[in-house]
């Protein structure tokens, strides 16, 4: 028998559920599937449960440094890992129950638990269940990538979910990939006790980013006494002992780091695998994310794609922006599309890097007149009050229109700061316009209007 909805939303993470919310108050009823934890990766094993121990991780470092303020701590500086992993899996399993209840409790919204697949362009199999409706939503995230290197199926490795189940220390932490994942563990670890090696395979860390930010996050890295290898061009996995040999082979430096854990942070790959997408006619590129247009209409009429699985977008906020699209484009005859979009987003080393826009090098490949500033966080008061002077901020404009095309704080605040600068973007105003403006002191924002200020001209 095929239980008939208005809609079927796939996957309780950032999009699925506020979709849901939507369609229900609009008198659509709608069938909810998840198959593992609401509230998907952010809740579970990305953002939530990572910032949260990057939190403790801060208090470890802060107290250790406590003397340089003045304040005694009355000893040496202890860690309790069942009591940092108590506090995680407190504050992120409070948000998974208020996905689960806010779903259960949704009027005309039904909710299903299992793993879904289509049967058809309508009809979807869940259990022992079979559900069809004319509108379906995809929201099933991703999870991390691992990838079939030499020796991998000889060791034991962990990833972004298992090494949140930790309620000890490693002793050696080999962080196999030096991007945001990998980097943001990298530190946490570190400032926990552990002795933690980086082992990446591009030339330099977070390879995305400018050259400075990645120089001088690797500095910042290697002050704390992280050790990092970038160039491993060989990466492979052998038993020693108890330990963990990972081949590197980089072009200095020993062949290989032993370390008795290794994580995998080599990057994510959609959860579209097992959705029978083939059935629905949904086509997905040779990664695997589900194509989608402008709007998140996929190749069948009547089925969407919201969040990481349509390859558009990595963060939460471009899942839960994916979700404002088509809301807006279903329920309020608006026309938003993914391309109006602005992408910001941060790295939560401490400091941390906010970035909003284009990198430097992706500014001077548009071949435009470019204006460029840059001022080192020794030269923003707020940041020497507190005594976090590492990093820098930059700004890019456009020298003709004026328009900012994009910023990078990698700083004390700079995951708050860089929304000055986001939100003057998404207004399309002039950087100028700011230059009238009265900032707060001592901020680390007050300094973006001298920032923008001191801008000089680069040849395209
Ligand atoms: C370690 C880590 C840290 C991160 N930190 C940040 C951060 O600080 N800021 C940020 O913006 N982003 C961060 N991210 C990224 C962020 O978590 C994701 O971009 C976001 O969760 C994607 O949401 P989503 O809705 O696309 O999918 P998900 O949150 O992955 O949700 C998908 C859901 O679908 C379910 N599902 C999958 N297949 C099926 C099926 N066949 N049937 C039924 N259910 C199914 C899954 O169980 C899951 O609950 C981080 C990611 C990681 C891994």
């Amino acid at each position: 028998m095929t239980d008939t909805y208005d809609a079927i939303i796939i996957g309780a993470g950032q999009a699925g559920p506020p979709l849901a919310a939507r369609l229900t108050a609009a008198g659509m009823s709608v069938a909810f599937i998840e198959r593992k934890l609401f509230g998907g990766t952010c809740v579970n094993t990305g953002c939530i449960p990572t910032k949260t121990l990057v939190a403790s991780a801060y208090a470890a470092h802060l107290a250790r440094r406590a003397g340089e303020y003045g304040i005694g701590t009355g000893g040496e500086v202890t860690v309790d890992m069942k009591a940092v992993k108590a506090r995680k899996d407190m504050i992120s399993t409070r948000s998974r129950n208020g996905v689960e209840s806010w779903l259960e409790k949704m009027e005309r919204c039904t909710v299903y638990r299992g793993h879904a697949r289509f049967l058809s362009s309508r009809e979807v199999q869940v259990g022992t269940h079979r559900l069809a409706a004319k509108q379906v939503f995809i929201n099933v995230g991703g999870r991390a990538l691992v990838p079939d290197l030499p020796g991998i199926d000889r060791v034991a490795t962990l990833t972004n979910t298992s090494i949140l189940e930790l309620d000890t220390l490693p002793r050696h932490l080999v962080v196999v990939g030096g991007s945001y994942v990998g980097l943001e563990f990298a530190q946490m670890y570190r400032r926990f006790g552990a002795e933690v090696t980086v082992v990446e395979k591009a030339p330099r860390l977070i390879a995305r980013e400018d050259e400075d930010v990645s120089a001088t996050v690797q500095e910042i890295l290697e002050a704390e006494g992280i050790t990092v290898r970038v160039g491993a061009e060989c990466i492979r996995f052998e038993p020693r002992g108890a330990d963990i040999a990972v081949g590197v082979e980089c072009t200095s430096g020993p062949p290989v780091a032993t370390g008795s854990h290794v994580l995998l942070a080599m990057g994510r790959r959609p959860n579209t695998d097992d959705l029978g997408l083939e059935n629905a006619g949904v086509e997905i590129d040779e990664r695997g994310y589900i194509v989608v247009d402008d709007e998140l209409r996929t190749s069948a009429a009547g089925i969407w794609a919201l969040g990481d699985c349509n390859g558009r977008g990595a963060f939460t906020h471009t899942a839960y922006n994916d979700f404002e699209i088509v809301a807006a484009n279903l329920l309020d005859g608006e026309r938003r599309r993914v391309s109006d979009r602005i992408l910001g987003y941060a790295l939560y080393i401490d400091p941390p890097l906010g970035r909003a826009g284009m990198t430097e090098a992706q500014a001077r490949a548009t071949k435009r007149p470019l204006l460029i500033g840059r001022r080192p966080m020794t030269r923003v008061g707020r940041a020497v009050e507190k005594g976090e002077t590492q990093g820098f901020m930059m700004a890019i404009a456009d020298a003709e229109t004026h328009q900012i095309l994009g910023a990078a704080i990698l700083g004390t605040g700079g995951d708050e700061a860089i929304h000055g600068i986001l939100d003057m973007m998404d207004a399309r105003i002039p950087y100028t316009t700011l230059q009238r403006a009265m900032p707060i002191h001592p901020t680390v924002s007050e300094l973006i209007p001298t920032l923008l200020g001191e801008m000089k001209s680069v040849s395209p």
